[in-house]
């Protein structure tokens, strides 16, 4: 190490010899806002440290795991004692059907769940889930919508792919690629096309309960319910992605804002981030008579050497009992003000943007005063170029944004008035940058 280099620098040397592009998650990378990334040593209620020792409020919390902040006494004490009781059995344990029960009580049309690993894991089980029971083989997506990196769904997707400008993934097949229709989000018409056109061969739209991927894009009032609708006109099924906005937007996730009111479930929910609290665990569940397709009860196959692991058993269980209904409404709060403290810095610097939600989850858009987003197009034609300086002046005031302008902020109930206070006090200066 030089003697004006940093230890963040140093390790991003060392990390960038052995891993591609020094990380191994494409956005962690600082790609799209320049800069070296900050290595993280430690994290605490809403803070994260680097490697050189400085403390920042954390608005990525993990990517939406950190629901309750960084070591919440209830998870880290569950997730020692099952520890000590040890790491994997490979065998069946009581705490599945725990987690299980307290996800399929929150969230309505949930009568079997299959514990997974990662959300991509969820997404292409119930792909093929989708398929294996309607016997079809088309899968609708929209385009800005991420749902992991499965082949299948990188068409036009969000995340590291929209961060990295590119229109799908190298290495995907021509055949499977084809067999994904990507749509425009937000827009019934072509969806009534491509079903005009497809029906009988579509076996499930997947869609994000609401984007937050492309940044976050509000569902335009209904939309989940129509796609429902229209995916059960033509023997389809509905796959509502809730990796990222599941027990986070509301105990019941962004269904909890949108079918519970209105009525409707899904035929398949996949889950992940918040049901892990940071270690890796996700799911899909859903209706029996899909459900009971996967193996062994059905010919759909699907398993895991670590599916549902005892350590992130645990972790889940701690993390789902302790979000209560007050976490939300500090969320809900929290977020409210961080948006109102965000306009009232941007219109002072006089930044054109607008603040896209979905419940407490919001991104900022620039240049999308006059229209908003309601799609990836106007996701894409945004001036993006005000994020990097943004997110810098922020990260030197020590705030550790989404190093990306298409990714949501996310808040956590350990974001007290003093956390609120030193991201309030970073804003202006970011606004600033923004608008040179
Ligand atoms: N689905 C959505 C909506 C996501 O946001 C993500 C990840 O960000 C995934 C699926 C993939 O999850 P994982 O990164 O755990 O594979």
């Amino acid at each position: 190490m030089s003697a004006t280099q940093s230890q963040n620098e140093a390790y991003y040397a060392t990390a960038q010899q052995l891993m591609p592009g020094g990380v191994n998650s494409p956005v962690r990378a600082f790609g799209s806002v320049g800069g070296s990334p900050r290595f993280i040593v430690e994290a605490d209620g809403p803070y994260v440290t680097d490697a050189d020792g400085r403390r920042y409020v954390d608005l990525v919390c993990s990517w939406g795991p950190a629901l309750l902040g960084h070591r919440h006494p209830a998870i880290q004490e569950a997730v020692h004692a099952a520890v000590d009781r040890g790491l994997s059995f490979g065998a069946s344990t009581p705490d599945e059907s725990r987690l299980a029960q307290l996800v399929a009580q929150r969230v309505g049309g949930v009568d079997r769940l299959r514990m997974v690993s990662t959300g991509t894991e969820a997404t292409m089980t119930a792909v093929r889930l989708a398929r294996g029971y309607t016997g079809r083989d088309l899968v609708v997506k929209f385009a800005g919508c991420y749902h992991g990196h499965l082949d299948g769904l990188l068409a036009a997707a969000g995340s590291g792919v929209a961060t990295m400008s590119l229109p799908g993934s190298a290495g995907v097949t021509a055949a499977t690629a084809a067999e994904t229709l990507v749509l425009p989000y937000n827009d019934r018409a072509a969806i009534e096309a491509a079903f005009a056109e497809h029906g009988q061969n579509i076996a499930a739209i997947i869609t994000e309960s609401a984007p937050a991927n492309m940044g976050v894009v509000t569902p335009e009032p209904g939309f989940n319910r129509f796609l429902k609708e229209t995916a059960h006109a033509h023997g389809a099924l509905l796959i509502l992605d809730e990796v990222l906005t599941g027990f986070r937007v509301s105990d019941a996730g962004y269904w909890g804002l949108s079918g519970r009111q209105e009525g409707w479930t899904p035929d398949l929910y996949t889950f992940g981030k918040v049901i892990g609290a940071g270690l890796p665990t996700a799911a899909l569940g859903g209706r029996a008579a899909v459900m009971d397709y996967l193996a062994p009860t059905g010919p759909v196959y699907q398993a895991g050497t670590l599916s549902g692991n005892p350590v992130a058993m645990a972790a889940g269980i701690a993390q789902l009992e302790n979000a209560t209904a007050d976490v939300y409404a500090h969320i809900d709060a929290r977020s409210a003000e961080l948006q109102r403290a965000l306009a009232d810095a941007l219109d002072a610097a006089g930044v054109d943007y607008s603040i896209q939600t979905a419940g407490n989850l919001f991104s900022v858009a620039f240049g999308t005063r006059e229209h908003g987003v309601r799609d990836y197009a106007q996701a894409q034609a945004q001036e993006s170029f005000r994020y990097g300086p943004f997110f810098h002046s922020m990260l030197e005031s020590g705030v550790y944004l989404p190093p990306s302008v298409f990714e949501a902020w996310f808040l956590s109930a350990a974001h007290d008035d003093a956390a609120m206070e030193r991201i309030f006090a970073a804003l202006p200066a970011a606004a600033r940058a923004a608008a040179s």
